[in-house]
């Protein structure tokens, strides 16, 4: 996978994405990046990017033409992303299919101030996506929420397999079971008995159970999806 960022942040990344699973992916070569200085394409020397909104009103907004010449620099944008609250919401189901393509490309268009002029969204058919019912002050975050979301579910990054993505909150269909590990004692809390049993019928039921419950409680939405 391969994603060309625009924004007028370009040191803030790969920040998160460059550790842990997401960053041995990367060096791997399992996905790339190049993120790109809006700055580079203002029209005067101060680097500008943004003016007041015509209509009135608080607060910057990014301008078209200098968004628009960004977008023609890059030579393959495949789907071009802008992060907004008015899109859709992202989850794992989006995330799956963002991912299903390894070599797929996306362009990441990351707002600052009130946001973007309304003609880029319109000349680029750019699809907007929320990543939560909050207001961030930049689309950064939210790049690095898609991009850590895709490629840990991309083949070979997680150890133990697919598994390890599919026994997941949101995959199996509710939230993940309580999880232990060393000491089975602790504090005088014990480790469900069930769990040592090495009996995996008893487990998988136990955890089954589990999970309904607690997807029951906190998230009934998610029941109704299934
Ligand atoms: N005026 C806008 C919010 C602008 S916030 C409105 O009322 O909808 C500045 C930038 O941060 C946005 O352009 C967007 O790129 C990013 N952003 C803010 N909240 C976001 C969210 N929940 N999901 C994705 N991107 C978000």
């Amino acid at each position: 996978m391969h994603f060309n960022i625009l924004t007028i942040f370009p040191e803030m990344f790969p920040g998160t994405l460059g550790g842990g699973v997401v960053g041995r992916a990367m060096a791997r070569g399992l996905w790339s990046y190049d993120a790109i200085n809006i700055r580079d394409f203002a029209y005067n020397n101060y680097g500008s990017v943004d003016d007041e909104q015509f209509g009135g009103g608080a607060g910057m907004v990014m301008r078209a033409d200098v968004l628009g010449d960004a977008i023609d620099s890059i030579k393959n944008p495949g789907k071009i992303i802008y992060f907004s609250p008015r899109g859709p919401r992202l989850d794992q189901k989006m995330v799956r299919e963002f991912a299903a393509v390894p070599d797929a490309t996306y362009t990441l268009l990351c707002g600052r101030y009130e946001g973007i002029d309304q003609r880029i969204i319109d000349e680029y058919d750019i699809m907007e996506l929320s990543i939560g019912d909050y207001i961030l002050s930049g689309g950064e975050i939210a790049a690095q929420v898609l991009i850590d979301s895709c490629v840990r579910v991309m083949d070979n990054v997680l150890g133990g397999g697919n598994d390890a993505t599919q026994n997941e909150s949101f995959e199996i269909g509710g939230l993940e079971w309580p999880l232990y590990t060393r000491p089975s004692a602790w504090r005088g809390r014990n480790v469900p008995e069930v769990l040592l049993s090495g009996h995996h019928g008893n487990i998988e039921r136990w955890r089954k159970q589990q999970s309904d419950e607690i997807t029951k409680e906190r998230r009934p939405d998610l029941i109704k999806e299934k």
